[in-house]
């Protein structure tokens, strides 16, 4: 049967009007951590996502070196990290690694923007208690559902919190979820000082991610961000 015939079946309405849900996860992910993919996990399940990028940030060159991973290394263990994601739904992408020029997140929402697609950004507590301040906020807020993930346990915050709900929902119309769930404790900065100082990284990295650091011998450097 030839694509122009006229007596194949049409799709179904539903197939026609799909909507799909992506999700953008950017960071340093230097190195990316277990404490990452639990927030992407918790990400994709409670917003019920059809896929998520993760997004690593661009670093000037000099701030690579400080820090002790190239952008190379940070892609490549993006994407050891999510290997074994059997649901197939996590992916990386280097785009705003790629791209020259300065990296404001509103170029990577509109450069995720289609049409059927309903775009969710994942943010912690710092961005997301700055977001109003961000370049062309109004625009961000307006493309994508607003994320948050907290991981800190300090209950103080929950008031500035639900404030800056209230003002964003009432300036900007924005839409905001926020995932309940508890966070896996750790950071990259708690990461690059232990592998300096030759701890152990046991159940903090994912275990390909552990064995391309060492094999690479990233973040022993003396001058490393730690
Ligand atoms: P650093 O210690 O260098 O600041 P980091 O561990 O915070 O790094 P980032 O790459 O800056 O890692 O994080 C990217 C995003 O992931 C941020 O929004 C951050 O809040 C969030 N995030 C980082 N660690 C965790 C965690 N353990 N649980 C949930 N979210 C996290």
């Amino acid at each position: 049967m030839s694509d122009n015939d006229l007596t194949k079946p049409d799709p179904s309405p539903r197939q026609l009007s799909r909507t799909e849900r992506i999700g953008i996860y950017g960071g340093t992910f230097s190195p990316v951590h277990s404490g990452h993919i639990r927030a992407a996990n918790c990400f994709l399940d409670c917003v019920g996502l059809d896929r998520l990028y993760m997004v690593p940030t661009a670093l000037p060159p000099h701030k690579a070196a400080v820090d002790g991973a190239s952008d190379a290394d940070r892609l490549e263990m993006l994407r050891l990290a999510i290997a074994d994601d059997r649901a197939g739904k996590l992916e990386v992408s280097d785009w705003e690694i790629s791209r020259q020029g300065k990296s404001y997140t509103i170029y990577t929402l509109e450069h995720f923007t289609k049409p059927e697609r309903e775009l969710y950004m994942l943010v912690g507590t710092d961005m997301f208690l700055t977001l109003d301040k961000w370049y062309r906020a109004a625009d961000i807020f307006r493309l994508a559902t607003i994320t948050l993930m907290r991981r800190e346990n300090d209950r103080s915050l929950d008031a500035v919190i639900d404030e800056c709900r209230r003002r964003y929902a009432e300036d900007f119309g924005a839409r905001i979820v926020v995932i309940d769930r508890a966070p896996f404790e750790v950071s990259s900065t708690e990461l690059r000082r232990r592998i300096s100082s030759g701890d152990s990284l046991e159940g903090l990295i994912p275990d390909p991610v552990a064995g391309y650091i060492k094999k690479n011998r990233l973040y022993t450097n003396s001058k490393s961000r730690i």
